[in-house]
């Protein structure tokens, strides 16, 4: 998908409203818009980045960066202690449906293993 059609990069162009929780010049962290338990948040890089299988070495700060933002979304959403999981999916059988990286932080309730 070309960069400006992309939905999460007009998100993060503010061009399409999302209910932000984290923002900063290289990350951003939003409401997921149908929620799959009491806290799902999507935290993404601003810069296109399709999946993880498209991170490279120069990435490594950043995704590092990224797992620090999502430390601090559970912290303000209140699941740090109780737990959380974070979820990639990448590609057609990782049932990735975005094509723009995101990390799924799901909290608020006990989580079902294993994924469908
Ligand atoms: P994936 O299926 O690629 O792992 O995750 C994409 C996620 O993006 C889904 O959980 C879906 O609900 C969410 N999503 C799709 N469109 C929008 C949107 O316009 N706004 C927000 N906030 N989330 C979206
Ligand atoms: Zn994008």
């Amino acid at each position: 998908m070309a960069k400006d059609a992309c939905l999460f990069c007009r998100i993060a162009a503010g061009e399409l409203p999302a209910t932000v929780v984290y923002a900063d010049d290289e990350v951003m962290a939003f409401r997921d818009i149908a929620a799959r338990a009491p806290i799902h948040v999507l935290v993404i890089p601003r810069r296109h980045i399709v999946s993880v299988m498209d991170m490279s070495d120069e990435d490594e700060p950043l995704l590092g960066h990224m797992f620090s933002v999502i430390r601090e979304v559970a912290r303000q959403d209140g699941i740090a202690e109780a737990g959380f999981r974070v979820v990639s999916n990448a590609g057609p059988d990782g049932g990735q449906t975005v094509d723009h990286l995101h990390f799924h932080v799901f909290g608020g309730r006990f989580m079902t293993w294993p994924p469908g």
